[in-house]
């Protein structure tokens, strides 16, 4: 289990700065969705990669990529899944963003990791935000 020595910033949830960023949660959030055991507005689907609505959207379209394999965040995902798996997902997102119809008027990529970035689900997900201006990179 991984603590911040430190106290939260306001901005970042309370939760966050207990989750295990360590070892692979199989009862995380995203895992359930993947396992059917809860609902998602899914926008994608195929092999190695599934998206859906963020259930809070912060931004008019705002959708969620998340890799099918058990991975907590960015640095896990690109130092053990297979070449085919990192370049299925990237792949996938700019298909996604194709068909969302936000390659034109723009669109920003997140991918959160960890107590500092207030990472809440502890599988690697990419949100992909668009339909308005979104404004400064880092809040506040
Ligand atoms: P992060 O802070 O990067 O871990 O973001 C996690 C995101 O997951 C947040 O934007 C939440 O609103 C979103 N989220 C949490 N639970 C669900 C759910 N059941 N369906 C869709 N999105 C969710």
């Amino acid at each position: 289990m991984m603590r911040a020595a430190r106290a939260a910033p306001d901005a970042i949830p309370d939760e966050t700065m207990t989750i295990d960023f360590e070892t692979y949660d199989d009862d995380n959030i995203f895992a359930r969705i993947l396992r059917g055991e809860l609902p998602s507005e899914t926008v994608h689907e195929d092999e190695h990669v599934l998206a859906f609505r963020d259930i809070a959207p912060q931004a008019p379209v705002h959708v969620l990529a998340i890799p099918k394999g058990r991975y907590i965040a960015h640095g896990d995902f690109h130092r053990d899944a297979g070449d085919a798996e990192i370049a299925a997902f990237w792949r996938a997102v700019a298909s996604i963003c194709r068909d969302l119809d936000v390659t034109r008027g723009g669109h920003r990529l997140i991918a959160n990791q960890g107590p500092d970035s207030g990472q809440i689900v502890p599988h690697f997900h990419v949100h992909i935000l668009a339909g308005k201006p979104l404004g400064p990179l880092v809040a506040g």
